[in-house]
């Protein structure tokens, strides 16, 4: 950790985060059971049930865990995400 990283690391990932990584795009459809997995799993806090589903908030690392380990499949990234696989390794 030197000067350089440490000033990689102060301004510019709060500026990419806010510009570039998004949360808006996360929507649950029909197959949502409302079991929470998501939000158990999200390593930001960053999203909570709200009367039985999933509400994303706005401080997302794009990890992709909410995507990929729901168990329904219930989750998409706005259009992107349709039709494509969902996958993790296993031991998560
Ligand atoms: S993990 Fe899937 S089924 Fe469970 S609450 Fe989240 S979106 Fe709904
Ligand atoms: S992609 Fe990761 S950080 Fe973003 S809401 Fe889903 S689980 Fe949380």
């Amino acid at each position: 950790n030197n000067l350089y990283d440490r000033f990689m690391s102060g301004p510019v990932n709060p500026i990419f985060y806010s510009f570039f990584v998004k949360a808006k795009a996360f929507t649950a459809g029909g197959a949502c059971t409302g079991c929470g997995q998501c939000a158990r799993l999200c390593p930001a806090n960053n999203i909570t049930i709200q009367n039985g589903r999933p509400a994303w908030g706005g401080d997302c690392t794009h990890c992709m865990a909410c995507i990929c380990r729901c168990p329904a499949e219930a989750i998409e990234y706005g259009k992107k995400s349709v039709g494509k696989p969902r996958y993790y390794f296993q031991g998560e």
